[in-house]
């Protein structure tokens, strides 16, 4: 679902270049859930965010369902990012709209009808359980109701594929493990394909069936967890 081929990432800084990424190859299959570990500053999420083009690679290619992001025009890209969803450790929601109306916002700009959307809107807000905060404002919501938020945003365009950036790291011990079942619900629920960055050894072993270990700018193992309930 997710080939990385030979992606590098170097950033151009006041102080010169900066190499965050040498050349990583790594390849998600459909319907994993796949988790990227490290230390803080190691690179985790300069690779996330190369899978759906937030970030230009400096080299290398990045596939995604089919499509080379590094080779798509500005509006293919658009499109293509519309079965990408992405999920943030501060859960980056409008504070000035409400809960339905964040989970609207990407339907808004893909141009669906207001009709659709409202249908769409309630469909996602039962997905993630919150029927009865679709009127309230991010700061009337817990965090793990802000994340389930979020999530359900991501969601509203269908996507294949959910990359979730330290989706946890915010959240006490109780609401990670109710976060990360609902992670695992959706994989198994839709065959969602999952990208989950953690520096959190105890969050990725939870659910993630391969990891990848980046270190220092470097891909240093791939580990297959061998486990057999996740989508083909
Ligand atoms: P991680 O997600 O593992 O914490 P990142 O991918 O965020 O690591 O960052 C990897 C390295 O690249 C870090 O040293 C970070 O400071 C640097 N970096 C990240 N983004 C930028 C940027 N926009 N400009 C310059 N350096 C950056
Ligand atoms: P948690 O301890 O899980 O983070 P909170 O104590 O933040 O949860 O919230 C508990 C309940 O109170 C939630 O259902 C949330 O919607 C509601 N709530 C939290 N903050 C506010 C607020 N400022 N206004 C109205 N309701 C709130």
């Amino acid at each position: 679902m997710i080939t990385l081929k030979e992606v590098s990432k170097t950033y151009r800084t006041k102080d010169g270049d900066f190499s965050a990424l040498v050349p990583v190859s790594l390849e998600v299959g459909e319907g994993e859930i796949f988790g990227i570990i490290g230390q803080s500053g190691a690179g985790k999420s300069t690779i996330l965010r190369m899978m759906n083009l937030l970030e230009k690679p400096s080299t290398g290619s990045v596939i995604v369902n089919g499509q080379n992001l590094s080779q798509c025009t500005p509006r293919e890209l658009r499109v293509a990012r519309r079965w990408i969803g992405m999920i943030f450790q501060h859960f980056y929601l409008l504070q000035n709209r409400t809960a339905a109306d964040n989970i609207a916002f990407p339907l808004e700009i893909s141009g669906m009808s207001k009709k659709d959307r409202e249908k769409r809107v309630k469909e996602c807000l039962e997905i993630v359980g919150l029927e009865d905060k679709a009127s309230s404002y991010p700061a009337q919501l817990s965090g793990g109701q802000k994340q389930r938020v979020a999530i359900a945003r991501a969601l509203a365009t269908e996507p294949k594929v959910l990359l979730c950036d330290e989706p946890t790291s915010a959240l006490d011990p109780q609401t990670t493990g109710s976060i990360l079942e609902f992670i695992r619900d959706i994989n198994k629920r839709f065959g969602m394909t999952i990208v989950l960055v953690s520096h959190d050894m105890e969050v990725v072993k939870q659910v993630c069936g391969k990891i990848a270990v980046v270190e220092k700018g470097s891909l240093i193992e791939t580990l297959d967890l061998g486990r057999r309930d996740q989508q083909p």
